[in-house]
């Protein structure tokens, strides 16, 4: 893992301003998202500041703004939490975070936060209670387990994480959600993979932004997935000046495609703090996605969906959510209606 400058290929280190060390530099010492990056993902990178894989994991000064949108915890998570590390928000999923760290942090993160916070405590996942939880809780059929990225475990760690699910509830399906195929395509050996294959049914979902991120060597790690029979959801989370076109997306979701993955949600930013330069607004979202429906079969159409501010839950975007518009001390939002007629807030900037 790469955490500092004169860590970085010799190209992307002679690329950085004066301006965005000291903010490096500071970084540690305000407690927020570390700068770390794998040298697998760094090698993906141009030297030029607005490339599109160097935005993702170098910080940027703008990150100490706090906008008045900002939310500590912008799912509400600690609205559904459980158990220790352990959610319970929708009837028939939960979602364990199951480790604080990730391969390389990706400066959009929706939690940011949490991930920054008590950076030296020791936890073990799941919890006693959150396996008694499960075991009264049979509506739960599925697991996601995610973090921070569970892959930052060692094999038997994670192993123990699966048989402990497993043993609570036989007949879960277990979802690991990750980004390490993308940032370290290698951590997925043929070892790890076989491990990976007694806990079918296993899904995983890989967080993917950018066509460039589809190394060769990331290609065969997931070929070598689907070959063991784990089948892969791609999550994409639109992002302004990375991936904001509509030919881009298109482009990547037919390469996932190809490879065999399947395109699964395209997520509109959530409001973690120092993430507002990321943003899309709503309403070109909305624009962007419609134009994609026409590039791609319809039936591979990633759902557009935004995890409401403030433990709303996940809802699909569409036009019609829209029904109307208020300023209120934050600025101005927009008013959304869920499928329950329940209202909710979103910037409209
Ligand atoms: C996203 C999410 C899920 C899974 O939702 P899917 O629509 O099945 O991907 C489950 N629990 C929580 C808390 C989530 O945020
Ligand atoms: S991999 Fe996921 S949890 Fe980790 S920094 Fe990126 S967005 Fe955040």
């Amino acid at each position: 893992m790469i955490c500092s400058i004169e860590n970085l290929p010799p190209v992307l280190a002679a690329s950085v301003g004066k301006w965005e060390k000291n903010y490096i530099a500071k970084i540690e010492s305000q407690g927020l998202l570390p700068f770390a990056v794998t040298p697998h993902f760094a090698s993906l990178a141009r030297p030029e500041r607005d490339d599109p894989i160097r935005r993702q994991f170098f910080p940027d000064p703008r990150e100490a703004i706090r906008g008045p949108f900002a939310l500590d915890d912008p799912l509400g998570e600690s609205l559904h939490r459980v158990a220790a590390g352990f959610i319970h928000q929708y009837r028939d999923r939960a979602l364990l975070l199951a480790s604080k760290t990730c391969a390389g942090y990706c400066r959009h993160c929706f939690r940011r936060v949490w991930i920054s916070s008590d950076r030296d405590a020791k936890r073990s996942f799941p919890s006693i209670r959150t396996l008694e939880y499960l075991k009264t809780h049979t509506e739960i059929r599925e697991v996601l387990v995610s973090g921070g990225d569970p892959l930052t475990l060692d094999d038997d760690r994670l192993e123990a994480v699966f048989s402990q699910l497993r043993d609570a509830r036989p007949d879960l399906v277990l979802r690991l959600c990750t980004r390490t195929p993308i940032t370290e395509p290698s951590r997925l050996d043929g070892k790890t993979i076989a491990m990976l294959t007694k806990f079918r049914p296993l899904w995983m979902s890989v967080h993917i932004n950018h066509p460039r991120e589809l190394s060769a060597q990331s290609r065969d790690t997931f070929a070598a997935c689907l070959s063991a029979g784990i089948p892969v959801k791609v999550q994409t989370v639109l992002l302004r000046g990375i991936n904001d076109d509509p030919a881009l997306l298109a482009g990547l979701f037919r390469d996932c495609l190809d490879l065999g993955l399947s395109p699964y949600y395209l997520f509109q930013l959530d409001l973690a703090p120092g993430t507002a330069h990321f943003r899309v607004p709503l309403r070109r979202g909305l624009a962007i996605h419609r134009e994609l429906s026409g590039l791609i079969p319809s039936a591979d159409l990633p759902t557009y969906a935004v995890d409401i501010p403030g433990g709303g839950g996940k809802v699909r975007l569409h036009e019609n959510i829209i029904v109307g518009e208020r300023e209120s001390h934050k600025g101005a939002e927009y008013i959304l209606k869920d499928g329950n007629g329940k209202e909710w807030y979103y910037p409209v900037e």
